[in-house]
């Protein structure tokens, strides 16, 4: 690896990982320092699933000089407040885990703490009426927040819910504008150096050879480089998240579209819905310990909205991730590197974190040893507060009608998760998750929803007369109600935005 030169950098994979790590490469990187091929073949395809996003895309977006307006177009997406979850800690129960706060600080203190002891004293509503984004959820509302922080209407964040066929096509244009070279082709072998270890080349079925000095695993699930190659291992965390098999079925849009995706527990998995402009996704994730192929199908049909658009599509996975997200001169993006089951769409959103860990990290030179270790321990913290917290929605369960949540609600879970767990119900504090992807609003929200509520709250409150707590309470309901006011249903607002050019 010359330093002069620009590095060869060789992606495989042309799926939403692959694409994604391309676009960004060229993007950001000047043309001096990288060289990007992306291989890959049509012969094999896409996933084609992975739909509901999370907020940071945006910034992804932004930061490649994406337009907004021509990416919801071209991926006919809709806007995403937050997750509907419906029957999780019983049956009956719904609550949303929203993409903002709820309330504001009171008493200097997080919102959530003056409400715990107003709703112990029976006087505050449940926590989602004094979420923004909760609310617009409900109300079908949609606009982007304002831009001054003053405003309440700014307290709240959006993503994206898209067709899964279309995001890679638009960046691959984004990325082949910008100097990125595709290949088709299906990698056959990967050579190795014999004493280094590193990868040299890559031999195609058509024999095309491709060399490279740095490679991304973007196989999908196949893992080609990482495993097939390299034969890192995989970390199986099936035993905290037994879901591993999923089936996608597309249906027909009825009604107006929400603002938001929606996950449904049922007897050994659960329903995802995902609003797109032009149809419904759907799907169904579920163990197939405790569930058969059939009834799963069935409990999918028996639930959709509209008619089906195609035949059900039949998936499975293993919960966990690479031992290593980068060995040698090779980094596993996407599926290649781990996969945490769909339920808080977390996995574009850690292809993401992975390619700017990477460009962050970018190799100055041919020993880089520390930014390798950095980087694996970056993504195993990563992958594991995804995983703890997704762990929460089945464990925080109080549901005894089947084997599967009788399994998850009484299985021995991450010691990182218990303490957390522990210091919620006792405090209300969830002030230790000031890091990593999901934040304080999101822990609070998948508490209460799962019926963990604190047993206490802030002493600092006891010297505030309730009335005045009461009256803040109130206030919070009706910014709220000032900010919904000036805002458009949320297909009214894709109508303006077709409009604009
Ligand atoms: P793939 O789409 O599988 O792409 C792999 C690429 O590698 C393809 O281009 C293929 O042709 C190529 N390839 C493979 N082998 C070779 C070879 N030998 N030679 C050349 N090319 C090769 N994520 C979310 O963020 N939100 C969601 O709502 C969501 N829902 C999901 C639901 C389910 C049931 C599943 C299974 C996943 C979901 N995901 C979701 C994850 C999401 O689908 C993926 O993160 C995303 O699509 C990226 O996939 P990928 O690019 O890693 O792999």
């Amino acid at each position: 690896m010359g330093q002069d030169a620009p590095r060869r950098i060789v992606v495989v994979g042309g799926g939403t990982a692959g694409w994604m790590a391309a676009a960004a490469l060229v993007s950001v990187l000047p043309s001096q320092r990288v060289q990007v091929t992306l291989v890959e073949s049509e012969a094999i395809g896409i996933i084609g699933v992975g739909e509901a996003t999370l907020p940071h895309l945006r910034h992804f977006n932004e930061t490649l000089g994406i337009n907004e307006a021509d990416f919801i177009k071209a991926t006919s997406a809709t806007l995403k407040l937050g997750i509907e979850f419906v029957n999780w800690a019983r049956k009956g129960d719904s609550y949303v885990h929203p993409f903002g706060d709820f309330g504001t600080e009171i008493a200097g203190l997080p919102f959530h703490q003056a409400w715990t002891r107003m709703r112990a004293a029976g006087k505050a509503r449940d926590i989602g009426a004094y979420s923004l984004p909760v609310r617009m959820c409900a109300a079908n509302r949609f606009d982007r927040p304002a831009e001054d922080p003053a405003d309440f209407a700014s307290r709240f964040g959006y993503a994206y819910q898209f067709d899964a066929t279309r995001y890679a096509p638009f960046l691959r244009q984004h990325a082949e504008a910008r100097g990125a070279t595709r290949i088709e082709g299906i990698v056959d072998t990967v050579h190795c150096d014999p004493e280094t270890g590193d990868i040299e080349r890559l031999d195609l079925k058509d024999g095309q050879e491709i060399e490279g000095d740095f490679f991304f695993d973007c196989t999908g699930f196949r893992g080609v480089l990482i495993e097939q190659a390299l034969n890192v291992g995989y970390e199986d965390w099936s035993h905290w998240l037994p879901c591993n098999r999923a089936i996608a079925l597309p249906s027909e849009k009825s009604g107006p579209t929400p603002p938001y995706t929606r996950a449904t527990a049922h007897q050994a998995g659960w329903l995802w819905r995902i609003p797109l402009q032009h149809r419904t996704g759907n799907g169904h994730v579920y163990a197939s310990d405790f569930i058969d192929d059939e009834t799963a199908r069935q409990t999918l049909l028996d639930n959709l909205e509209g008619a089906p658009l195609a035949d059900p599509r039949p998936l499975r996975f293993t919960t966990g991730r690479r031992k290593q997200f980068w060995a040698h001169n090779c980094v596993s993006i996407g599926l290649a590197g781990g996969f945490l089951e769909p339920l808080e769409s977390t996995s574009i959103h850690l292809t993401q974190i992975a390619i700017t860990q990477f460009i962050e990290l970018f190799p100055v030179d041919n020993d880089y040893t520390l930014e390798r270790e950095s980087y694996n321990a970056h993504m195993t913290r990563e992958f594991e507060r995804v995983r703890d917290f997704l762990i929460l929605h089945y464990h925080a369960t109080e549901r005894t009608d089947s084997e599967f949540w009788n399994y998850v609600r009484t299985m021995p879970v991450p010691d990182s998760l218990t303490e957390k767990m522990a210091l919620f119900r006792q405090t209300g504090r969830v002030g230790r998750y000031q890091q990593g992807l999901f934040l304080e609003p999101s822990w609070l929200a998948v508490y209460l929803g799962q019926r963990i509520v604190p047993q206490s709250w802030d002493g600092r409150l006891d010297t505030i007369p309730e009335e005045s707590l009461g009256q803040s309470l109130t206030t919070i309901e009706s910014q709220i109600d000032q900010a919904m006011s000036r805002m458009p249903d949320h297909d009214t607002w894709l109508a303006n935005l077709a409009g604009v050019e």
